[in-house]
């Protein structure tokens, strides 16, 4: 197993944007979503997906795993376009509404009515492995996210290369960073020898 995700957005469609890592570093970000399995091991970590799920997605077709890959990063990419613009207080370009919209639709028409545990419930059929079903659920998670009450909280993080996107849940919406060991020390440090060399 390769090196796990750092999971600290509070929402998986967040966690998905920060794989592109770096995203404002001047000599450019780095990406995290290399290959297809790095797309399952992402959803299993952020628990869209379970471990057998996992296992059976593993054996799809390298040229449906590869075009899933390419649409998951589309569909980051949109989203990416979209909540940066409200964090920079500007509206969201429409281009990127309308490609996520299309993610959004083709997640959905794939959907289907199931009558399960003495309850109906909508969802992508579980028996045989779509190489897409990680796109289609993080584009459902990302439609669930954009219409909830909790973007009130979305803030990023203040490192400007970094700015990770996250929920500020904290009591007194406080929260500065993606994490404190990741951005916090290291602007902290870097504020303390500016202050210090000054
Ligand atoms: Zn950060």
């Amino acid at each position: 197993m390769t090196k796990p995700f750092q999971l600290v957005a509070g929402h998986p469609v967040l966690d998905l944007i920060n794989t592109l890592d770096w995203r404002f570093r001047e000599t450019g970000p780095e990406e995290l979503l290399n290959t297809y399995d790095d797309l399952l091991q992402f959803s299993e970590q952020s628990m869209l997906l379970t471990a057998r799920q996992t296992q059976r997605l593993r054996k799809v077709s390298p040229s449906a795993a590869d075009k899933t890959l390419q649409s998951t990063k589309d569909l980051r990419e949109a989203t990416s376009q979209i909540l940066y613009a409200i964090m920079d207080a500007r509206t969201p370009p429409i281009d990127a509404i309308k490609k996520l919209d299309q993610h959004i639709q083709k997640a959905q028409a794939n959907r289907t009515l199931r009558w399960s545990q003495s309850r109906f419930e909508l969802s992508w059929p579980n028996t045989e492995a779509d190489a897409q079903l990680p796109l289609w659920l993080l584009a459902q998670s990302a439609a669930d996210l954009l219409t909830a009450e909790i973007m009130q909280r979305l803030r990023s993080c203040d490192n400007r290369e970094c700015r990770w996107l996250f929920l500020d849940t904290s009591k007194n919406h406080t929260r500065r960073w993606c994490d404190m060991k990741l951005c916090g020390n290291r602007m902290k440090a870097r504020r303390f020898k500016a202050q210090h060399s000054a």
